[in-house]
């Protein structure tokens, strides 16, 4: 649902030049140095980018879905690393306080999450807690009005920079799978919590992730989202469903800037003394990849309106995730055999968006858990 199609136009436009003016220009530089500048990340708050996903009665713009995945679609033709600085906040690491944080929750964080002055992260995955997330090992133990919380987190989004983590532990150690879970909101300077250098990765460069060290950390009961105990893992669940949706505009983004480039690479680069965007073999990967970006599109939209009419998309936003992840790496593969050799060497935007758009099949579900999800869920549709 689009509210305001004039001043949705403008907001769109806005981010769009921001990210073609200000932030391609820095791809270079931010993959190689593996940071993002301070003075683009104040022109980030500035434009507005991390309020997108928050309601605006916190601060933020509260967008729709239609209108996020639009937006989504936009912020990422950029590396990946830029649109990661602002995603917690417009993604899964203020989702859980937006969907189940109590009121007085959401006065504390959700204004500063939504103006960039805090950065947040969603502190999940463990060692022996990847695809199975209810497999969790972290603790938090009742101790009078607070909670002493021992765990590991690992491969945590902006958890070096993060000032505020949502940390999933178990409250009932008896509770099986989902049951037991417990979502929290630590700051950061609590003592007991910890967060090592960044992990050197493949890709996305200048995105900071990391683990989250837990040890004796102690905060009040005030600090469980919800207020409740046991409901972490429903919670994060629906933070997750969301921002599988996002996660599909994100992909879509890369997709749409590398059939630019490939097409601009395949008329500039000469062979048998002509373009060879000349060669229908050439012009088929450039025709296969633009005809899968409209498909993922085609899905993300249908799915994100019917999210704002209320329906229930948990399958259809598992097939947003698979099917745009998958098409931003096939994508991004071809984009590497258009500029031939060149595409291998470093330096070079097809080079660079092969490493990045690796991780979309990875995270927030492998391909292989969203497969088995929508086989499961398309089986119990059709009768037996
Ligand atoms: C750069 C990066 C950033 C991340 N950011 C975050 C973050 O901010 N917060 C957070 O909590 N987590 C984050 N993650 C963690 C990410 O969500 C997990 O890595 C992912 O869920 C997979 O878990 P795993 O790595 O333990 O792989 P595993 O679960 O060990 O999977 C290994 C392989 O087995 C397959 N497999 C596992 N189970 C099944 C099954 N039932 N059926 C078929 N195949 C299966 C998988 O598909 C995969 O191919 C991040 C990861 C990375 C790499």
């Amino acid at each position: 649902m689009i509210r305001d199609p004039e001043q949705f136009a403008q907001l769109l436009q806005e981010v769009r030049t921001f990210v073609r003016t200000e932030c391609q220009p820095l791809e270079a530089q931010v993959d190689k140095e593996d940071e993002i500048p301070e003075a683009l990340v104040q022109r980030m708050r500035e434009v507005g980018l991390f309020g997108h996903s928050i309601p605006e009665e916190y601060g933020g713009s509260g967008l729709t879905s239609e209108e996020l995945s639009l937006v989504n679609i936009e912020v990422s033709q950029v590396a990946t690393a830029f649109r990661a600085r602002f995603g917690g906040a417009t993604g899964i690491a203020s989702e859980s306080l937006v969907v189940d944080g109590t009121p007085e929750q959401k006065r504390q964080y959700l204004p500063r999450l939504a103006s960039g002055e805090l950065t947040g992260c969603f502190a999940l995955t463990e060692p022996e807690a990847g695809s199975d997330a209810t497999a969790q090992k972290a603790t938090a133990v009742k101790d009078g009005d607070d909670y002493l919380i021992n765990g590991q987190k690992v491969f945590i989004t902006n958890a070096p920079i993060s000032d505020l983590f949502t940390v999933f532990a178990r409250t009932d150690p008896e509770g099986k799978g989902a049951n037991g879970i417990t979502a929290f909101l630590v700051e950061r300077g609590t003592p007991g919590l910890s967060t090592p250098p960044a992990y050197r990765k493949m890709g996305q460069h200048g995105s900071p992730v990391g683990e989250v060290l837990l040890e004796n950390v102690r905060v009040h009961k005030s600090a469980i989202i919800g207020g409740q105990e046991g409901q972490g893992f429903r919670t994060a669940m629906k933070a997750l469903n969301k921002q599988r949706i996002n996660l599909a505009g994100l992909c879509i983004g890369p997709a749409i800037r590398l059939v630019e480039e490939m097409v601009k690479r395949a008329r500039s680069r000469q062979q048998f003394g002509q373009p060879i965007a000349n060669f229908q073999l050439v012009q088929q990967m450039i025709a296969e990849s633009n005809t899968e970006v409209h498909a993922a599109r085609a899905l993300l939209m249908e799915t994100a309106r019917k999210r704002d009419n209320g329906e229930d998309v948990t399958m259809e936003a598992s097939m947003c995730k698979l099917f745009a992840s998958e098409t931003a790496g096939r994508v991004a593969d071809r984009a590497v055999q258009v500029w031939g050799g060149g595409g291998y060497v470093a330096d070079n935007v097809a080079e660079l968006f092969y490493r990045d758009v690796r991780l979309f099949r990875l995270y927030e579900g492998t391909s292989q858990i969203h497969l088995t999800n929508i086989a499961r869920r398309t089986m119990s549709r059709v009768a037996a």
